[in-house]
This record gives C-alpha cells, sequence and structure tokens, in this order.
C-alpha cells in the first residue's frame, strides 16, 4: 500500500486593525522604510524608536534595498521576532509601475516570512504616507496580493495595521468583501 502526503493546505486568516504596529507581539512586522534603510519618518521612525539603536546597526550591514524589494533583521525591543524592511514606491500619478512595486513589497514580505517560518505577520499601509500612494488603490493592491500569496508561503494570520480611521475602514469594508 502506498501511502500518500499530500501538502497541508493553509488557510490564511485576513484581519484589520487600527493601532500602533510597534505594539504587535507577532512573528514579523512590516516597515515602510526607504531606499537608505537607515531609518525616516513615520511608521518607520516608530519601529526605529521603540526597537532601539541595535535596529540601525542591524540595517547598516544591508546596504539598502531597492523599491519593491524587502530584507529583514531581528526585531531587537519590539515585541515581535522580526523586521521586514519593504521599500514602497513614491506616487508619481501611477503610470511608473507604482502599482506592481507596491505589490512587489507584500510578495517579497511573504516570501521572507515563509524563509523565517513567520506564521503571523503585520504590515502597514505601505507608501500611502509620505510616500503619498492613495489609500483605496493601495489597500487594494495589499489585499488581493496577500491573498494570493499568502497561503502558499505558509502565512496563517495576516493583520493590516491601519494608524487612522478612514484607512481602518477601506480595509474593514475590502475584506468584508471576501
Ligand atoms: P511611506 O513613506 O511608505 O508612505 P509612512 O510611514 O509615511 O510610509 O506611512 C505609511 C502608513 O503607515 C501610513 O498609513 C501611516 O499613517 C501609517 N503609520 C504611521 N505610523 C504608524 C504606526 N506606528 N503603526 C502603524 N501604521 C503607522
Amino acid at each position: 500500500m502506498i501511502l500518500q502526503h499530500s501538502p497541508a493546505v493553509v488557510v490564511t486568516q485576513l484581519e484589520a486593525i487600527q493601532g500602533d504596529i510597534t505594539c504587535l507581539a507577532v512573528d514579523a512586522i512590516v516597515n515602510a522604510a526607504n531606499q537608505s534603510l537607515m531609518g525616516g519618518g513615520g511608521v518607520d521612525g516608530a519601529i526605529h524608536r521603540a526597537a532601539g539603536l541595535e535596529l540601525l546597526a542591524a540595517c547598516s550591514k544591508l546596504k539598502g534595498c531597492a523599491t519593491g524589494d524587502a530584507k529583514a533583521t531581528p526585531a531587537f525591543r519590539l515585541p515581535a521576532k522580526w523586521v521586514f524592511h519593504a521599500v514602497g514606491p513614491v506616487w508619481r500619478g501611477g503610470a511608473g509601475g507604482e502599482d506592481e512595486l507596491l505589490a512587489g513589497c507584500y510578495r517579497r514580505c511573504l516570501e521572507l516570512a515563509r524563509e523565517h517560518h513567520a506564521k503571523a505577520i503585520a504590515f502597514p499601509a505601505i507608501s500611502t504616507g509620505i510616500y503619498g500612494f492613495p489609500s483605496e488603490r493601495a489597500a487594494r493592491i495589499a489585499v488581493a496580493t496577500v491573498r494570493e500569496h499568502a497561503p502558499g508561503a505558509e502565512v496563517e494570520l495576516v493583520k493590516f495595521v491601519c494608524f487612522d480611521g478612514q484607512t481602518y475602514s477601506i480595509y474593514q469594508r475590502l475584506l468584508q468583501a471576501g
């Protein structure tokens, strides 16, 4: 008799929450970083302040990161285990490949999750702050990319962390729409 081992099917739970991503005790939080990876404003500044100077030292060894890509470091003083530093595109009207670059951030973070055995991961709304990407368009890309790639990366829980109420209601609507 031949025993067949079918691969486990991972069902990923997606949820939206409103709050500060630096407080979450998940396996990995995602940072909306810039190409230098040496810290900045917005969520990047909050993550570096909360994680401590060791994070900056770890980032300095990574030699930057291309737009649409992401790199991992430990999370040091944060309650999470890992920080995946993703570099989102600056919004320039939408004809410069911004959608694909933003999708690339989410995809690469899910690949990093798989490599680091991170089952629960939290994303901020990458590019929608200082980088000016329209919130609804960015949220649609985020949700679609995560829905497509999270199960294959064996990620079980994805939290979309919204800093403001408007972003939160966009994500809630998109997630309810299934
Ligand atoms: P970007 O340069 O990629 O636009 P920002 O940090 O300016 O990055 O903004 C990305 C998103 O992160 C925005 O929606 C912003 O409101 C949000 N944000 C800022 N601080 C935090 C935080 N502490 N936790 C979660 N989200 C945050």
